[in-house]
């Protein structure tokens, strides 16, 4: 029997609205808390317009706020902004964030924990990776096609009710959630799998399949692959190099029209999460002592389409 938890999802976009809109079709009630009040206010009057494989519908059991309005404390809180707008959406709900609630992140890049951690008790903090993926069209409208999964674990790497009890709301969406110890390979995985393809098509403006044009992409792309891979093992990730090469040749051949949410942003004037991905890669390659220099030519010219209206 299903036990319904009071959740609240702090950045509902694309990923958050999809999850907020299926953890409230599986009965969870469920609070969208988010900045864009043209979104909050199409979902207050219209319902969320959710469009998966299985059918396009409304959900209109949820309720939406913004943060600095967000009332009592959840039982689980999912973190969906992007990365760098964790610290000002938490530090805007403080109400969210009580004594008993669970924090998950799920988002991109390294320093989740981290960022999370100074607003809640580590062992409350749970961290992970989903391969579900998420457009938001226009306000109250978000679409996934296609299958992912979900693996997550306490940031303490403790075992505790709370994760068994977020993986269980989690499956009740059949979002297909486990418990999973060595999460970190699947982080640090798909933190090397964005390192490559999401900064390249960022600053060129290709989609994932232009890159492999010409026989430079992928092998650009296959040697941020070892440096990330070189630097995961530094810190005592098991690193499966091969599987993350695969995937990328995988992407270069079958998904060549997507636009990576980095090239999306950088298109449409906002910052990307570069620090939280090459960023992240680099500044941990400075602390083992190992060179990165195309993860690092990357994060440096990114950073320079980042500020780009800066002047
Ligand atoms: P998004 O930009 O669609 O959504 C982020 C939301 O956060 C927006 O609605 C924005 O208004 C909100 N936000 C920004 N500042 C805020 C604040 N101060 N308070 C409250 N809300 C605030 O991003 P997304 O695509 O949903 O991605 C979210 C995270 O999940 C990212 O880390 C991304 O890398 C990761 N991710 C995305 C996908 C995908 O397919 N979209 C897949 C896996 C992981």
């Amino acid at each position: 029997m299903l036990q319904a938890l009071d959740i609240a999802i702090l950045g509902a976009g694309a990923m958050g609205s999809l999850f907020g809109g299926v953890l409230a079709e599986a009965g969870h009630r469920v609070t969208l808390v988010d900045i864009d009040d043209a979104h909050l206010d199409a979902i207050r009057r219209e319902g969320l317009r959710l469009t998966t494989d299985t059918a396009s519908r409304i959900v209109s059991n949820l309720r939406v706020s913004r943060p600095e309005h967000a009332g009592s404390a959840p039982e689980l809180l999912i973190v969906f902004t992007k990365t760098m707008h964790t610290e000002a959406a938490l530090t805007s709900a403080q109400a969210l964030l009580g004594p008993h609630t669970a924090v998950l992140s799920l988002q991109n890049g390294l320093g989740n924990v981290e960022r999370i951690a100074r607003y809640a008790a580590r062992e409350r903090v749970m961290v992970g990776m989903t391969t579900w993926p998420a457009d938001k069209s226009g306000s109250a409208q978000v679409s996934s096609h296609g299958s992912g999964e979900i693996r997550l674990m306490s940031a303490d790497g403790q075992s505790y009710a709370h994760v068994q009890r977020t993986v269980d709301a989690l499956n009740s969406a059949a979002l297909n959630c486990a418990a999973d110890p060595g999460v970190w390979s699947a982080i640090w995985e798909k933190v090397a799998f964005n390192a490559a393809l999401n900064s390249l098509c960022a600053l060129t403006q290709c989609t994932v399949g232009a890159l492999s044009n010409v026989p430079d992409g992928e092998a650009l792309t296959l040697k941020i692959v070892a440096e990330a891979a070189a630097v995961a093992r530094a810190n005592g990730i098991a690193f499966d190099e091969a599987h993350v090469v695969g995937n990328v040749r995988h992407a270069l051949a079958h998904h060549r029209a997507h636009r990576p949410s980095m090239l999306q942003d950088a298109l449409a004037g906002r910052k990307t999460e570069i620090e939280a991905i090459n960023g992240a890669v680099v500044a941990a390659a400075r602390a083992a002592g190992i060179a990165t220099p195309c993860t690092e030519c990357l994060l440096q010219l990114v950073r320079l389409v980042d500020a780009r209206g800066a002047c």
